[in-house]
């Protein structure tokens, strides 16, 4: 299809100019940032606080339903466009890498899918966000030692004391080595209960001092 037509901006159609990937420069400025002034004290971070000890915790954007960030994140885990969690993880990056978000942080784990799901679609859209976030921070990621060993795919449906209750036991670190002594940041692509993000990082905390922190692409 790219032969036959200009590439265009995914959410708004238009055609992308020169230096544009994916999304045109307009859509992009025009998707709502979290922006938080503190990583340790913001919105998000409060849906943690007295359930599991981290360092710090951001978002790239702020989730709003029938907006572009709707748009942009339907098309990233439902219509295959991958690539997005790239181009979105390393804009999000660079607007956090001057304030030191990265500053101390050894390695960027993706929450992971379980292997049916990852198969069925092809793709962790977390993964290729968290290779955007690696490309600006230049820190490395890892896919391949945290797993979730037990599939969790009515999650939606539940409300937040069964989510919480649903999140209990889904993941499984094969190697503590990877991660023992390390600062972690998890990326997952939506950030709701946080009881995925928080099931994950219990399973990282289990390596020995190892140290947790959070990103989301988007807030909900
Ligand atoms: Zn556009």
């Amino acid at each position: 299809m790219n032969l036959a037509w200009p590439n265009l901006c995914q959410i708004c159609e238009k055609p992308l100019v020169q230096g544009e990937k994916h999304l045109c420069m307009n859509c992009l400025y025009e998707l709502p940032k979290a922006d938080f002034k503190s990583f340790r004290m913001n919105i998000a971070a409060d849906r943690f606080y007295g359930k599991i000890p981290f360092e710090k915790i951001t978002a790239g954007f702020l989730y709003q339903k029938e907006s572009k960030v709707q748009t942009v994140l339907e098309l990233l885990k439902y219509k295959g466009e991958k690539e997005l969690g790239e181009c979105l993880g390393s804009f999000s990056g660079s607007r956090i890498v001057s304030a030191g978000f990265f500053k101390d942080i050894d390695l960027i784990v993706p929450v992971p899918l379980h292997k049916d799901k990852a198969k069925k679609r092809g793709y962790n859209q977390s993964e290729w966000i968290a290779k955007g976030l690696s490309q600006i921070s230049g820190i490395p990621y890892d896919s391949t030692h945290l797993h979730r060993v037990v599939k969790n795919p009515t999650q939606t449906t539940k409300n937040i004391w069964e989510r919480w209750e649903n999140a209990q036991g889904l993941f499984e670190l094969r190697d503590t080595e990877t991660f023992s002594g390390k600062h972690i940041l998890l990326v997952d692509d939506v950030l709701t209960s946080g009881s995925t993000l928080c099931a994950c990082g219990q399973t990282i905390l289990k390596a020995p001092e190892a140290r947790i922190s959070f990103f989301a692409l988007a807030l909900a």
